[in-house]
């Protein structure tokens, strides 16, 4: 939990360290966040009475105190505001509306047919959210504004994915400023890994969790940083990058430069590069017959399904794939004294238990990682959402989250 500042020209900061409080609650009260915050009652009160007048936040019911009379419980307004998070992927784009309670009011999903120019692509989604909104009766005026997550590295001073040496769709494509063309509303852009970490700190498993880390598997692997209650994104803004630690030194080459990359060995491409050798060295499998029909038909979604329905190929393979990326776990957890990792992404459908089973397993049985405490390893709960609700929560997380630079800032 935040502390408030009790000294003059931190407004800002001590509302925000309010909402933050009422909004990691289910219903809190003016005298326990004065409690958490260390903020005195009548700041409390103050800041409290003007987010009621604003409608941002609202007095719904109350909360037993012992002998004294209940209090009244204090609960962000859902209708208060809204954000549109877009997640950009290779294959798909995905929307959805948000409340203020982080809530999806609206998604849609949309495969990506090849050979489609990217600018397209962003008007179509322009034209998508701007519907969704305007179905759910969201004036122009209550939208905060809108999220793009893609897959990093990120340049934030142009806007777009920069990543030379990867043949990305959206690469050195200008995302923030064709979107903002073509929906008319702020936009603000972050990696994939990062949108999803904000997203569960705004409503999921990170809700209030001071430290933990998203890791991210779609395109890449990368990790979202939540580190002392704050994003962490580094001088760059594109800290995380794990995919690209060295888990094979003598292993095939990565575009990054470096060889046998976290990535290069546990992608979707090489998890079927690997069964497919399997089953031409003629191994009994349910999918042997599948790949004597078309080795294209054993892609990545049919590997998992069989790995989760104990095929011992697919199994094997993707057990490999789970120690890797527990290895890295253990090395994230060391690094960075967390209290949580989630993990989530659309490359982890169908065996996203195999991977946390290994990850708790490594967590708990190495001994630097289980100093202090065992790390806790969460699935997420928003599936292939993940990246998008996150991009929505980038536009409440940058509105409300208390941001320390609002002290320093002349
Ligand atoms: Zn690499």
């Amino acid at each position: 939990m935040f502390s408030g500042a009790n000294l003059p020209r931190v407004g800002t900061y001590n509302i925000n360290v309010v909402l933050s409080a009422i909004q990691a609650s289910d219903g809190t009260s003016r005298v326990e966040i004065a409690q958490q915050t260390g903020l005195t009652a009548q700041t409390v009160s103050v800041i409290v009475r003007r987010l009621i007048e604003q409608g941002i936040v609202e007095e719904s019911g109350s909360r037993p105190s012992g002998a004294g009379k209940p209090r009244k419980a204090l609960r962000i307004n859902p209708a208060a505001a809204y954000a549109v998070g877009i997640h950009f992927d290779p294959l798909n784009v995905s929307i959805v509306v948000m409340d203020m309670n982080g809530q999806a009011l609206a998604r849609s999903h949309q495969e990506i047919p090849p050979g489609v120019d990217p600018e397209a692509l962003i008007a179509e989604a322009a034209r998508t959210a701007l519907s969704l909104l305007s179905d759910l009766g969201i004036p122009r005026d209550r939208v905060l504004g809108v999220g793009a997550a893609c897959p990093g590295p990120i340049d934030q001073a142009q806007g777009q994915v920069s990543s030379p040496r990867r043949r990305d769709r959206w690469s050195e494509v200008p995302i923030k400023r064709l979107l903002e063309r073509h929906i008319g509303l702020a936009v603000t852009i972050d990696n994939d890994a990062n949108a999803a970490a904000i997203g569960e700190r705004w409503s999921g498993h990170g809700r209030n969790v001071s430290d933990f880390a998203f890791l991210y598997m779609g395109t890449g692997i990368g990790a979202g940083l939540f580190l002392s209650n704050h994003i962490y994104r580094g001088v760059s803004l594109n800290a995380g990058e794990f995919g690209h630690t060295v888990v094979e030194p003598n292993g095939p080459p990565c575009y990054c430069g470096n060889r046998g990359c976290l990535e290069a060995m546990c992608s979707p491409a090489a998890i079927v590069k690997e069964v497919h050798a399997e089953l031409a060295l003629g191994r009994a499998s349910k999918l042997a017959l599948m790949y004597e029909e078309g080795p294209a038909l054993v892609d990545h979604r049919a590997i998992c399904l069989a790995a989760a329905g104990y095929d011992p190929v697919a199994l094997q393979v993707v057990n490999r794939v789970a120690e890797y990326l527990a290895g890295c776990a253990v090395t994230i957890a060391n690094a960075l004294d967390l209290e949580l990792l989630i993990i989530g992404g659309r490359s982890i459908t169908h065996v996203a238990e195999i991977y946390r089973a290994k990850m708790s397993e490594f967590l708990r049985s190495r001994p630097l990682a289980r100093r202090s405490h065992i790390v806790r390893v969460a699935i997420s709960d928003m599936a292939d959402d993940g990246a998008a609700l996150g991009a929505a929560s980038l536009v409440l997380h940058a509105a409300y989250a208390p941001d320390t630079a609002h002290l320093t800032r002349v």
